[in-house]
């Protein structure tokens, strides 16, 4: 199929991040944002607004999901608010078609910020990496000081209030072997879904974290292992990127975005960034993927004849991959990570790579053995 005819059928964005700016109460070890005092200017939300608006409008028959992120989004909570507030005056009965999400770090959630939450509907993941020691090991503040307390003291207000989180966890060199103490806490949290990210080690000073594919498919094993004890005992915690990997392997459509090929980046998500630039995904933060600017955007629709789309859309994996019986399945592997890799999204990851080899023959080991375990994770499939 031609490129622009590939486009065309692809280029759908549903979810809108929205980065209202780079600063951060924290000082995590593995961030990857480039931390400045930038801040979303109301003019530019006043043009995002009509710009999301008129897309809602005129596709009415999808829901459109926007997520708040940062640095910290709830350090920009009058700017959250201003949004939501002017969004819903221009779009009326049609807010039911949208949803908001805050992506936060967690440490700022107090009662009031619970009220406010639910009265405009929002809802809130929080990123917790497992017991205090674990968490602090890579979490923590200005001061140096752990941040496992507050974030933990949040996740029960929210609970409290009989709101959801859904918990990110980024897995590293060191807490990749503790896997079945990181879910062991979330169950006792009462987190019902959640998901385990591998670090992406985009900094020099990321690697001394970065996982090995073997490392990481030994977390995946573990993983299984805990959920299945767990799920047995009744309980029902699900993660949600084993669950895509499953839908995947077995040739339904995964829910994540990151899941598909050519992923989601630019075609089913777009981030907004404070400063006005519009990026496809926001791992692909840099120069050499800008696809427009806010302030002279006039319809979404104009972003999908980006240059940088073409170039991830036409994107071509290596010969290895076309002959390889897990393309279906990993295509090469994320494009963030092929680029952070190899400086351009033309080959494979080699992590990927190395990762899908190993957990591939797992996967199908896991469905002949565990069918009950499968079906109860892709029931809502
Ligand atoms: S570039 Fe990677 S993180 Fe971004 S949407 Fe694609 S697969 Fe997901
Ligand atoms: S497993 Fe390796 S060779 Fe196969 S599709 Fe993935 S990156 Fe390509």
């Amino acid at each position: 199929m031609p490129i622009a005819n590939e486009v065309k059928k692809r280029f759908n964005p549903r979810l809108f991040l929205i980065r209202l700016g780079d600063y951060c109460n924290l000082n995590c070890a593995y961030c990857y944002v480039n931390r400045g005092q930038g801040e979303i200017s109301t003019d530019t939300l006043d043009t995002l607004i009509e710009l999301i608006s008129k897309w809602v409008i005129k596709n009415a028959d999808q829901k459109v999901y926007i997520a708040f992120i940062g640095g910290e989004p709830l350090l920009f909570r009058n700017k959250i608010d201003y949004f939501i507030r002017n969004i819903s005056k221009v779009l009326k009965k049609r807010l039911n078609k949208v949803s908001f999400k805050i992506q936060s770090n967690g440490t700022l959630i107090s009662r009031e910020i619970v009220s406010w939450i639910k009265e405009n509907n929002i809802r809130i993941g929080i990123s917790l990496d497992g017991p205090e020691d674990i968490h602090d090991h890579v979490r923590r503040d200005m001061k140096n000081e752990g941040s496992y307390n507050s974030v933990v003291e949040g996740i029960r207000l929210l609970k409290l209030s009989k709101i959801e989180p859904f918990v990110i966890t980024v897995i590293t060199r060191y807490s990749y072997n503790k896997i079945d103490r990181i879910v062991e806490l979330l169950n006792h949290l009462g987190i019902h879904h959640f998901r385990m990210n591998p670090i992406l080690p985009i900094k020099k000073e990321h690697q001394n974290l970065a996982l090995t594919p073997n490392q990481f498919f030994q977390s995946i094993q573990q993983l299984v292992a805990s959920l299945i004890k767990l799920n047995k005992k009744g309980f029902k915690i699900k993660e949600s990127n084993l669950e895509n990997l499953f839908a995947a392997f077995l040739g339904l459509t995964p829910r994540n975005i990151c899941f598909r090929h050519p992923c989601g980046a630019g075609l089913d998500m777009l981030v907004f960034n404070y400063d006005g630039r519009i990026y496809p995904c926001d791992n692909l933060i840099s120069n050499e993927f800008i696809i427009g600017n806010i302030g002279s955007t006039s319809d979404i629709n104009e972003l999908g004849s980006s240059e940088v789309i073409y170039k991830l859309i036409s994107r071509v994996p290596p010969k290895e991959c076309e002959r390889c019986g897990l393309q279906y399945l990993c295509n090469g592997g994320c494009l963030a990570r092929i680029w952070n890799e190899k400086k351009t999204i033309n080959g494979k990851s080699s992590w990927y790579c190395g990762f899908y080899r190993r957990v591939a023959p797992y996967l199908f080991e896991i469905l002949l053995g565990e069918p009950e375990f499968i079906k109860g994770m892709l029931k809502s499939k």
